[in-house]
């Protein structure tokens, strides 16, 4: 008996959906403040596309990449700041400030959480119902990660609380398959794939480890967010995992120099990942 189980987050791990969720945003954001888009070029656009990808280690769900698109707007176009914080604010400073941002800006531009959580997903769902093809066109897998996967000799489980999910569920979670067959030429069966609804990630792992099935395995757990590594450090019970943080995946300088600080988590780069698999 003997070998290895892989846990993997998927978005910023196995997918990057960057594109997707920015382009979703930009359309969200455009039906909530279609005033403030006039007099935007597709330059000015793509500019804004361009810098989510920077910002996306801070987003934590999918609605505050909206915010981040109407904030990069005030930064571009003074006449329309509504916002005391956008005089003389930096990308960089977005990155590293963002939490202390969110509150402000929601509450200067009146904004409300669930609303903005609604819009975007609905912008989401319709953007798939629309044009399918073209919305799995602007996710894609990682270098190598798609051979990876499909000749890994590992277990290997998909642990997610990707925003994709809900509404890749509302499809019969179907899509979730279209996505790794379309893009990765992978099928996954959907017993082995752990999404929004399942419990929070420590949970998940709780239950793998659990499995009488799993006990003579070597668990491993990657991931692209540094949180979600310490919370698992957090539990005593999952002790047993070995915790990697994937340098290719959404997260920047400053979490990735912590986490080389913490020694429970390895630091784990995209070709010794896919290497690691097979
Ligand atoms: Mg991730």
């Amino acid at each position: 008996m003997g070998g290895d189980l892989y846990a993997l987050d998927f978005d910023g791990v196995l997918c990057d959906s960057c594109g997707e969720s920015s382009l979703s945003a930009v359309k969200a954001a455009k039906i909530r403040w279609p005033s403030l888009f006039d007099g935007v070029d597709s330059s000015l656009e793509e500019w804004i596309v361009d810098q989510m990808h920077t910002l996306r280690p801070v987003v934590e769900t999918g609605y505050e990449n909206l915010l981040l698109v109407r904030l990069l707007l005030e930064l571009q176009m003074p006449s329309i700041r509504k916002s005391s914080v956008a005089d003389g604010l930096t990308v960089e400073a977005i990155l590293n400030n963002w939490s202390q941002l969110k509150p402000i800006i929601m509450k200067e531009w009146n904004e409300d959480r669930d609303a903005l959580i609604d819009l975007f997903g609905r912008v989401r769902d319709d953007w798939m119902q629309n044009d399918l093809s073209g919305w799995i066109s602007a996710n894609r897998f990682y270098p190598g990660v798609a051979d990876a996967l499909r000749f890994a000799s590992s277990q290997v489980y998909i642990v997610t609380t990707k925003q994709m999910f809900p509404f890749l569920f509302k499809f019969q979670s179907r899509f979730a398959d279209a996505l790794l067959r379309e893009l990765a030429g992978v099928t996954i069966p959907s017993e082995r794939i752990y999404g929004l609804g399942t419990g929070p990630k420590v949970e998940v792992l709780k239950k793998l480890q659990a499995m009488p099935e799993h006990d003579s395995l070597t668990l491993h757990f990657v991931e692209d967010r540094l949180a979600t590594l310490k919370n698992v450090i957090k539990e005593p019970a999952l002790d047993r995992w070995n915790l990697y943080l994937g340098r290719w995946g959404y997260n920047t300088e400053k979490e990735r120099k912590e986490a080389q600080s913490i020694s429970r988590i390895h630091m784990l780069d995209l070709p010794d990942f896919s290497k690691k698999l097979k």
